[in-house]
């Protein structure tokens, strides 16, 4: 199958590449994405198949529905990542919590957070075709807290791969920073910039528009990649889980096959909601897409009224960071989807040089037969966490956002799936405080406390970073980034 492009052809870009180029290169015409040209049909009989096949399994058959050009024998590589998540037969639970709601849980990997869902499998695909193709990639990530380790832990020591991942010195929690500063391997540099998350990331946009930096990778032979959300190397491990939730429920003969769900998803840059949507056109029985965000709520305002409107807003730090996202990149693939490139381009444009866009009627009832959405706040998000906790249930921040989704954004009673997308131990303090009200803890006494609280371990993984040793030392000014990773590489 091949990829074309959202916003149409300038002539300069290929109008359509395959799965590998896409992955390579993601960035298409006019600024625009590579988007599925069409997709699979599964049909009932795919569902029916795979009722009683292991997640691997209906992964492959998934894949192999999308007929990329990667190799069959990469591709079980690349599958086998997920034996190494808690339990290899089962790596995404499905838990019932209320009544009409049951959490899948997409953070039981390496990094605890679901960005290991896609980015595991991810480094093995990238890291083969570099190496098929004879050539070396940088890979740059700026990351506010999980995808940095994420991205870390997957290219970790792979051939033909470096990657410098740059995060905000004190910006992030505890946990996420010693996930990456011991993260210890020649093909890695992990970077504390002085400054937020905003000022890594224009550092990181500099970097890529700075015609010197290019040149000297030009000299050393490297070309440039980027791991980020857009690219549909890994979207597409993020349409399977989808898949696996709704046979899990019909398993746990919560319902019938064919009966409809709802799916609930916390959401930023909109990877985790577009996987659900594509598993909808592709034949999923799914009544609605409900999408949860935090007070950052362009979405919620998107899906309500049409409007896209990012001015004179600027990104309001809250307990969920990762949804601290107000321009979505994947919310572009939804757009060519129901209204065609030249709309898509339209849009885009008066979004980039106006800040804005407003859809027709039309168009806002052809977005809203799919979706709808609310946002959480954070004393709200807390009060989630408490009652849950009650219940019996832990769960972070960004999973509570759902949580108040599942109650404001139902018309129907139907089987709610929400997506849990980081462990307790990611977001502890928060956590913490919601359960007992202490404050401004360290993650290390807040995640005693919670496990205190809860009955339960701080798992081994989480307590052996406060002890491993720290492998990546630097922390440096904005200014200096361009000559660090030049002499890492
Ligand atoms: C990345 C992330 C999200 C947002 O996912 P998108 O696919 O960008 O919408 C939500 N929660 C957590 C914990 C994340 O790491």
């Amino acid at each position: 199958m091949n990829f074309i492009e959202t916003r149409g052809n300038d002539g300069q870009h290929p109008a359509s590449v395959s799965f590998s180029q896409a992955i390579l290169s993601p960035i298409s015409s006019y600024g625009g994405i590579y988007s599925p040209e069409s997709l699979p049909d599964l049909g009932q009989d795919f569902l029916q198949k795979h009722l009683s096949s292991d997640y691997k399994t209906l992964a492959r058959d998934l894949l192999r529905a999308f007929a990329i050009d990667i190799d069959e024998a990469v591709i079980n590589q690349a599958l086998d990542l997920y034996d190494q998540f808690d339990d290899p037969k089962n790596p995404v639970p499905v838990i019932k919590v209320e009544d009409d709601l049951y959490v899948s849980e997409l953070y039981h990997g390496p990094t605890r957070a679901f960005k290991d869902m896609a980015l595991q499998p991810f480094g093995i695909v990238l890291s083969s075709i570099a190496q098929s193709r004879n050539e070396e990639y940088l890979i740059l990530a700026a990351t506010s807290g999980d995808t940095g380790p994420a991205a870390l832990e997957t290219f970790k020591n792979r051939a033909n791969v470096k990657v410098a991942c740059m995060y905000p010195d004190g910006g992030t929690s505890d946990v996420q920073r010693l996930q990456m500063v011991t993260e210890d391997a020649a093909n890695l540099k992990v970077i504390g910039v002085k400054g937020d998350f905003d000022d890594t990331q224009s550092a990181l946009k500099r970097l890529l528009g700075s015609d010197h930096f290019k040149q000297k990778l030009k000299q050393k032979n490297i070309k440039l990649s980027a791991a980020n959300s857009v690219n549909f190397g890994r979207i597409i491990f993020q349409i399977i889980y989808h898949i696996h939730s709704y046979l899990e429920l019909v398993r746990q003969a919560a319902i019938n096959m064919g009966d409809k769900v709802y799916l609930d998803v916390p959401s930023g840059n909109f990877g985790n909601a577009l996987g659900g949507y594509y598993a909808m056109k592709m034949g999923l029985p799914v009544e609605k897409i409900l999408i949860a965000s935090n007070n950052n709520n362009v979405l919620t305002k998107l899906i309500k009224t049409g409007a896209y409107d990012l001015r004179d807003l600027a990104v309001i730090p809250t307990t969920s960071p990762a949804m601290d996202i107000l321009k979505s990149s994947n919310i572009e693939r939804v757009l060519f989807d129901l209204f065609g490139f030249e709309r898509t381009r339209e849009l885009m444009k008066q979004l980039d040089e106006e800040h804005h866009y407003q859809l027709t009627d039309n168009e806002l009832a052809a977005l809203q037969k799919i979706f709808a959405a609310d946002f959480c706040d954070d004393n709200e998000g807390k009060a989630y966490i408490k009652n849950a906790f009650a219940k019996g249930y832990l769960m972070d921040p960004h999973t509570a956002t759902c949580f108040k989704a599942y109650e404001t954004c139902r018309d129907k009673n139907l089987k709610t799936i929400a997506y849990s997308t980081a462990e307790w131990t990611k977001f502890s303090p928060v956590i913490a405080n919601a359960l007992t009200g202490e404050k401004d803890a360290h993650d290390l006494d807040a995640l005693k406390s919670i496990a205190k609280e809860a009955g339960i371990e701080i798992p081994a993984m989480i307590n052996e970073l406060f002890e491993k040793e720290i492998a990546q030392k630097t922390v440096i000014e904005k200014d200096q980034i361009e000559n660090e990773i030049l002499s890492f590489i």
